[in-house]
């Protein structure tokens, strides 16, 4: 098989290009690295199945060369991360919608099959838990920039819908919900990574609010290995499908085991919402997915519960430190 993904360098597509090398298949990336990273690709670089271009899906005339060379379009590239959405709205709104227009559009012609990489957002300030695929979606009002990216993610969903429905283009549609592992980056806001940094050189660790929110946290090779089972099923194509994991933990028990797990000495700091983010912003106060769908499908089972995710989280990040530290001790001083 050949697969296309965009988004291919950033954290979860990183870890579905190395799945799907591991199986056999060829690989094609785009990615702008707006957030992704070409470090995360960079150990594929000599695999001969693997392709890269670093470009926005928005160049149509080289996405559109690359949608006819695949079989397959794992759709991943949007704006992620709560702070960057809140401190570049227009971009994430561009970047969802104009994006999965272009990619829905191209892999019409040829009717490839696409997998929308959609996310546990769309269902905003839902309050009966947990959140299934059919619920009504919950979103704030478009003054809050925070709603912009459940919204535009609400219309790719409908959009890829839309042209199964309209036009027998063979679509899925997956809502992701918290995903975390190696190589994902703190930078935009995400918590786990974050936390376990703070732990590790024994700043002060973040909470925002009072921690009483919670969510649940799924580990991305458990993730992608659901991504690849759904592509390859054709019950899935034109539904919606949670993906995820169902243990539930506050930010604060969370900030509390990351700090035991890390052995550390940092103090826990609550920080006010206004002041993390924005005045006025919502978070959602719990966020957990039904699992009956994806289950009843491909057999879906999260097989890493949280403290190995958290041990696989520090260990990444310590051997991230030493490397760094090695690298600066050979480097010749000026
Ligand atoms: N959060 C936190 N401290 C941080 C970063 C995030 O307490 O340094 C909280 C955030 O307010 C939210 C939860 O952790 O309640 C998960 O945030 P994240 O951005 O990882 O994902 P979200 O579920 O909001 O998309």
């Amino acid at each position: 098989m050949k697969a296309l993904i965009t988004g291919g360098a950033g954290f979860i597509g990183s870890h579905l290009s190395e799945y799907l090398l591991q199986q056999g298949h060829e690989v094609f990336v785009i990615d702008d690295l707006s957030t992704g990273n070409i470090e995360n690709i960079l150990h594929l670089k000599s695999n001969p199945n693997f392709h890269y271009t670093i470009d926005t899906v928005m160049n149509v005339p080289m996405t559109a060369e690359l949608v006819d060379r695949s079989d397959i379009i794992f759709h991943l590239a949007a704006s992620v991360g709560v702070r960057l959405i809140v401190e570049s709205p227009v971009r994430t709104i561009e970047t969802n919608i104009k994006g999965t227009e272009i990619i829905l559009e191209l892999a019409n012609k040829k009717k490839k099959k696409v997998l929308i990489a959609s996310t546990s957002e769309v269902y905003g300030k839902a309050s009966k838990v947990p959140f299934s695929e059919e619920d009504d979606l919950v979103l704030g009002p478009t003054h809050k920039g925070r709603w912009s990216y459940a919204c535009s993610k609400a219309i790719d969903e409908f959009l890829a819908l839309a042209y199964w429905r309209e036009k027998k283009l063979p679509a899925i549609v997956t809502r992701l919900f918290n995903t975390v592992g190696p190589r994902q980056t703190g930078r935009y806001g995400m918590v786990l990574p974050t936390f376990v940094k703070q732990a590790l050189v024994g700043d002060p660790i973040t909470v925002f609010g009072d921690g009483s929110q919670s969510r649940c946290f799924a580990h991305v090779s458990d993730v992608v290995d659901a991504l690849f089972k759904l592509s390859q099923k054709k019950e899935a194509v034109g539904r919606v499908l949670n993906i995820g994991s169902n243990e539930e933990i506050t930010i604060l028990e969370l900030a509390k085991t990351v700090k035991r797990m890390a052995g550390s000495r940092s103090r826990i700091q609550f920080v006010p919402y206004e002041e993390a983010y924005e005045e006025g912003f919502e978070d959602m106060p719990r966020r957990v997915p039904d699992l009956c769908r994806v289950q009843e499908l491909i057999g879906y089972h999260p097989t890493k519960g949280l403290e190995a995710i958290i041990k696989s989280i520090i260990n990444y990040q310590q051997r991230l430190c030493e490397s760094f530290k090695e690298a600066r001790s050979i480097t010749p001083g000026p």
